[in-house]
């Protein structure tokens, strides 16, 4: 058997799509151009990439971006300051720092520094209180994104065993809450799952993974899920991200895996496309909030 792969491009590029018409519709009613502000700490050479890709991505669906470029030895301070014009400017709907930042920065005082309502990222104690009472104002990016291409692969989670390994803030803990939860963003289909979340201490990795019908991996170790680790048919989203001598791979072994499951995700082109389109997503609707709130 090889497994369906689910096309991370191709679902992204049928979201910016109908968040293009979206953008479009909500300036010709009068909504103000959404405005994405991206702070970018020292130089290295991976989050200019990423900065870069997602301001290309803000300007193609019709939104507009700003870089604040910062060097290395900005100071906590000054980048205070910098988020504080930021949250006060009215004509910027999302804030975003691209991590990581220099070990000198106190990187959590920096993103608690965000105002809420402009937390694209959904980084915000009170924007994540939000997500785990099960009422988000934003959804966090990369764990919207594995929803979305679950989603739009025909990959439901209700009822099933769905194990992810990782626990981080950013992916594993926040995406383990929304499929967890009675309803979810994406309808009741893509929520109420049973969901185990694995970690360095989980002992047996294998045979808790083994018992997974949805495996999701967001651990940053090069292709660790091997095909021994994965049930038959079962659908397999690879959140990882590594730079190796062989170039960019996944958490997952895709070539061995796809033998096995009936669903995979490949790297690149799976989850990482989705992630900077989500962040459109909530920065659309952060621009509509703007207005909300102005009454
Ligand atoms: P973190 O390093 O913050 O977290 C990794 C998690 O994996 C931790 O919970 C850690 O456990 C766990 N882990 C590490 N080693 C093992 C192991 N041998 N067995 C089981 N669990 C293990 O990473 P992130 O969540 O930020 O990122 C994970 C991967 O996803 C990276 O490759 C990153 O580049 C990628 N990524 C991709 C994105 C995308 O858009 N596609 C977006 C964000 C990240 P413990 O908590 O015990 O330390």
């Amino acid at each position: 058997m090889t497994a369906t792969i689910l096309d991370g491009k191709a679902t992204a590029e049928t979201i910016r799509q109908e968040l293009a018409v979206e953008v479009a519709r909500w300036r010709d009613a009068g909504g103000a151009i959404p405005c994405l502000a991206a702070v970018l700490v020292g130089d290295d050479p991976a989050s200019q990439v990423y900065v870069r890709n997602k301001q290309r991505a803000c300007e193609r669906v019709g939104m507009v971006s700003q870089l604040h470029r910062m060097a290395t030895d900005t100071t906590q301070q000054e980048l205070l300051e910098l988020i504080d014009r930021l949250n006060r400017d009215r004509d910027v709907h999302g804030i975003l720092v691209q991590l990581p930042l220099p070990r000198s920065l106190d990187e959590q005082q920096l993103l608690d520094a965000i105002h809420p309502l402009k937390d694209v990222d959904a980084f915000h104690p009170e924007n994540v209180g939000l997500i785990s009472q099960g009422r988000p104002r934003y959804l966090p990016c990369t764990p919207h994104g594995v929803l979305q291409v679950l989603h739009r692969g025909g990959v439901t989670v209700a009822g099933r065993e769905v194990v992810v390994v990782g626990r981080s803030e950013i992916v594993g803990k926040p995406l383990a809450m929304l499929l967890a939860q009675k309803n979810g963003p994406l309808g009741p289909e893509m929520a109420n799952a049973t969901v185990t979340i694995c970690h360095s201490r989980t002992k047996d990795l294998a045979a808790v993974t083994r018992r997974a019908e949805v495996l999701i991996a967001a651990v940053g170790v090069p292709q660790m899920i091997q095909a021994d680790m994965v049930a038959p048919g079962a659908a397999v989203v690879d959140v990882g991200i590594n730079r190796t001598d062989q170039g960019l791979v996944g958490d997952v072994d895709f070539d061995a895996v796809k033998e096995v499951a009936g669903h995979i995700t490949p790297v690149p082109g799976g989850v990482g496309p989705l992630t900077v389109t989500m962040l459109l997503h909530n920065t659309l609707t952060a621009a509509k909030r703007t207005r909300e709130t102005a009454g």
